[in-house]
């Protein structure tokens, strides 16, 4: 009869062994984020990866997150538990066609989300993640113009709020398009206490009713200091697992998706990663994230800037 094997015991006895740690997006499942050595954004994972003495860094989340990893830490290994975790974002943007596109556009700041390949980091001034956005094109003299990819949704929101001078990629993230504007206000309708809570990447006329639009750890935070006690929340339903750890007296409804037939409001690159492939990766060390050295070189240059705008902020 085959052992079974009792993966979590397994995963900590390794990652112990090899001193590794595991970095976790909120948008994980449960089980993943209650062994994650650290949860975060997208911005506070690529800090913990900057700063940690960890030999290995397995990253539970999706594969730009993993390449930021080896870009800020490129002397570690960095593995990710199935390298068919993509984005649907950053693939929307591809190099050969973002060259063209910023020779199309001259004279311009390229400011990139962290939610891209790392030759797009390589083609980049300066990342950002929806956390730092809009502290990130504030931070340049008003009269530069910029070129703002992938997510359009986050552009136009930043463009929005800085009233900067501003060309967006069309790109999207095809689960912050999916929520149903319509179900949206049913709920509302159905829940008049509610708060509606956004993430940027959705489209307009949910942004334009949400009683708050916030990254990942904004929208985490925001819960923890407000007094209501229900929320429609227009993300990533992985989030709601820390929010409800967090707030275990307060509901979190998901809000849902266009077609209400598929669970497209989750993010199917994100629920590829499973505890059992976060072992069978851990003990193999691999698959793991390999990047060419020049491409290194490059696209460390606008996640430091990130980082160093960020770290001037204190966020
Ligand atoms: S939720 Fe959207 S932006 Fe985030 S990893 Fe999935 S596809 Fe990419």
């Amino acid at each position: 009869m085959r052992k079974q094997i009792n993966y979590i015991n397994e995963i900590n006895r390794l990652r112990k062994e090899k001193n590794a740690i595991i970095l976790a997006h909120y948008y994980q499942t449960g089980d993943i984020q209650d062994i994650a050595d650290f949860i975060g954004d997208s911005l506070a994972l690529s800090q913990k990866a900057a700063e940690n003495d960890a030999d290995i860094i397995l990253f539970a989340g999706v594969k730009f997150m993993a390449e930021t990893a080896k870009i800020l830490a490129p002397d570690k290994k960095v593995l990710l538990p199935d390298m068919n975790a993509g984005c649907s974002l950053a693939d929307s943007c591809r190099a050969e066609d973002f060259e063209k596109f910023i020779r199309e556009n001259p004279g311009r700041t390229i400011i990139t989300y962290v939610n891209t390949t790392a030759e797009i980091k390589a083609l980049s001034d300066i990342c950002c993640t929806s956390s730092n956005a809009v502290d990130i094109v504030n931070s340049l003299p008003n009269e530069e113009k910029i070129i703002f990819a992938p997510d359009r949704n986050l552009g136009n929101y930043v463009q929005k709020i800085t009233g900067r001078d501003i060309v967006v990629w069309n790109g999207t993230c095809h689960v912050h398009e999916e929520f149903s504007i319509e179900s949206i206000i049913k709920l509302k309708t159905q829940h008049p206490e509610a708060k509606v809570i956004v993430h940027p990447e959705c489209e307009l006329p949910v942004r334009m009713v949400a009683d708050f639009i916030g990254s990942t750890s904004a929208l985490l935070q925001f819960v923890k200091n407000d007094k209501s006690v229900t929320y429609i929340v227009a993300t990533e339903p992985g989030i709601i697992y820390q929010m409800k750890k967090g707030e275990p007296e307060k509901s979190f409804i998901p809000a849902p998706p266009k077609d209400s037939t598929c669970g497209c409001s989750e993010c199917n690159f994100m629920k590829l990663i499973t505890i059992e492939k976060i072992y069978n990766c851990l003990r193999s060390e691999k698959p793991e994230i390999i990047i060419d050295d020049n491409i290194i070189k490059e696209g460390l240059k606008p996640i430091k800037r990130m980082l160093d705008i960020s770290g001037k902020k204190g966020k």
